[in-house]
C-alpha cells in the first residue's frame, strides 16, 4: 500500500488541464504521477469523454471528437514519461510536506500536487434527461450552439443569472428564436445583462417557468414546461435546451485544507494558478468560474506545470 518514495508532482485529474500539466512537466523531466480518476462514466479523460464534436479546439480544422482529443493529450503525457493510475483519490493531507495522496489502491507522498479535478454541469434530473442529454440537451451554449441542427431552430435556455443571459444571447446568432425559462418572476443576473436580454427582439423570457421533462423522437422537439404560480403545463417545441444553472466544482476532497472561495471554486491568486498552500496549484474548470474551455484549462494546466517546476527547483 506504502510507496516509500517522494514524487515530484502529482496531479490530480485527467482532463485538458491534468493532461497538459503531466506533458510539460514531463518534458521538464519531473518525471510525474497522474491520478486520472473514472468519475466521468467510468473512464479517464474528463468532461470531453461525454461529447461527440469539438470545434474550437486549435490544430484541428475539421473538428475532433471529445474522446479522440482526450486520447491524443494521454499519449502524448505517456510520451513524456507520465505515469498514469487510472484511480480516483480519495484524500489528501496538504497540511504538511512532502504532502500525502491517497487512492484506495496506494497511498503516494510528493513535493507538490496540480489539482485538476474540473467541475460538473449541474442537471435537473427531468425524467427523459438522460435520454436526451447531447442529443437536444447541453450545458454549453460556446461549445454546442454553433452545431448544424440548432442553425435557424428554435431553441430555450433554463436559468436566471449572468450564464443564462450571456448563453441566451449567444445563441441568437444561430437561432431563430432563444426562449428563456425562468423560475421566478425576477432575474438573478445583473443590471445590464438583464437590458440587453430584455431588449433582444430575438429572446423571449418566460417568467415563472420551469420545465418539466423533455419530449421527442431520438432527438428533441421539445420541452414539456409548467407555469410555477398556476400549475398550468404546456409544450414549447425547441430543438434545442440548454441549460445554464451552473457548475459544481470538485473540491469535496480539498475542503478545510485550503482555501475555496464562495461557491466552492480553488481559490488562486489573481492571474496565476497558485492556492493558498505552497506547493499546491490548480488548473482548468477546477478554478476557473468564467470561461470552462478544453483551451483555457490547457493553458492553466501548462502555467501549473512550470510555476511547480519552478517552485520545485527553489523548494524541491
Ligand atoms: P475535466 O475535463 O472536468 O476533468 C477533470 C478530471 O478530474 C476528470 O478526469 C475526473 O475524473 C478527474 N477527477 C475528479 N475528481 C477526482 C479525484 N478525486 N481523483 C482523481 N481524479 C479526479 N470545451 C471546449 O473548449 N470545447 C467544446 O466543444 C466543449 N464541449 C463540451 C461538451 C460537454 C458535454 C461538456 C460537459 C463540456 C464541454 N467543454 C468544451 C468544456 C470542457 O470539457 C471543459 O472546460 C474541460 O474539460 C475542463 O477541463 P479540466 O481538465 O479542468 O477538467
Amino acid at each position: 500500500m506504502t510507496n516509500p518514495t517522494v514524487e515530484n508532482l502529482v496531479i490530480i485529474g485527467s482532463g485538458p488541464a491534468g493532461y497538459t500539466a503531466a506533458i510539460y512537466a514531463g518534458r521538464a523531466n519531473l518525471k510525474p504521477v497522474v491520478f486520472e480518476g473514472f468519475q466521468a462514466g467510468g473512464l479517464p479523460g474528463g468532461q470531453l469523454m461525454t461529447t461527440t464534436e469539438v470545434e474550437n479546439f486549435p490544430g484541428f480544422p475539421q473538428g475532433i471528437t471529445g474522446p479522440e482529443l482526450m486520447d491524443r493529450m494521454k499519449a502524448q503525457a505517456e510520451r513524456w514519461g507520465a505515469e498514469l493510475y487510472t484511480e480516483d483519490v480519495i484524500s489528501v493531507d496538504l497540511t504538511q510536506r512532502p504532502f500525502t495522496i491517497r487512492s484506495e489502491e496506494r497511498e503516494v507522498k510528493a513535493n507538490s500536487i496540480i489539482i485538476a479535478t474540473g467541475a460538473t454541469a449541474k442537471r435537473l434530473g427531468l425524467p427523459s434527461e438522460h435520454e436526451f442529454w447531447s442529443r437536444g440537451i447541453s450545458a454549453c451554449a460556446i461549445c454546442d450552439g454553433a452545431t448544424p441542427i440548432f442553425h435557424g431552430a428554435e431553441l430555450a435556455v433554463i436559468g436566471a443569472g449572468d450564464s443564462a443571459a450571456e448563453e441566451s444571447i449567444y445563441l441568437t446568432k444561430y437561432g431563430s428564436k432563444v426562449n428563456l425559462l425562468v423560475r421566478s418572476d425576477k432575474m438573478r443576473a445583473s443590471k445590464a445583462m438583464q437590458d440587453r436580454v430584455l431588449s433582444n427582439p430575438k429572446i423571449q423570457v418566460h417568467w415563472n417557468t420551469e420545465a418539466v421533462d423533455i419530449f421527442g423522437n431520438g432527438h428533441m422537439d421539445g420541452v414539456k414546461i409548467r407555469n410555477t404560480k398556476t400549475g398550468e403545463e404546456s409544450k414549447l417545441h425547441v430543438k434545442g435546451l440548454f441549460y445554464a444553472i451552473g457548475h459544481t466544482p470538485n473540491t469535496s476532497l480539498f475542503k478545510g485544507q485550503l482555501e475555496l472561495d464562495e461557491v466552492g471554486y480553488v481559490a488562486t491568486k489573481h492571474g496565476s494558478v497558485e492556492t493558498s498552500v505552497e506547493g499546491v496549484f490548480a488548473a482548468g474548470d477546477v478554478q476557473d468560474h468564467e470561461f470552462r474551455q478544453a483551451i483555457t484549462a490547457a493553458g492553466t494546466g501548462c502555467m501549473s506545470a512550470m510555476l511547480a517546476e519552478r517552485w520545485l527547483s527553489s523548494n524541491g
